[in-house]
């Protein structure tokens, strides 16, 4: 059974915010995030009537397209996230060279 995609992420946040609080910042490492994140164990449950997955948590009730739809969406809008970091990130040093260039 697939784990709750709405459930993982929440619990996904949650896992961080006590890692960076139990772990010093130059201890950290991003495997052993994705570790933690492993140890998630929220299936949902298949109703065989309509072929849709509900989950006992937080009620969502989806279609095995939706669930991976969703779960999609979810990491997306983690990636988007990181994404425009970096972005910010290279136009920052970008911009200092350019500043120490002229
Ligand atoms: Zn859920």
């Amino acid at each position: 059974m697939p784990n709750c995609p709405e459930c993982t992420a929440r619990e996904k946040k949650k896992i961080q915010a006590k890692y960076e609080a139990d772990t010093p910042e130059e201890e950290r490492g991003r495997d052993d995030l994705f570790k933690l994140y492993d140890e998630i164990d929220i299936p949902m449950k298949m109703d065989a009537a309509t072929k849709h997955f509900i989950c006992k948590r937080c009620g969502l009730y989806a279609t095995r397209e939706q669930v991976s739809d969703i779960r999609y969406k979810l990491n997306q809008k983690e990636r988007t996230r990181d994404d425009k970091h970096d972005d910010y990130l290279e136009w920052w040093s970008k911009s200092k060279k350019e500043k120490q260039e002229n």
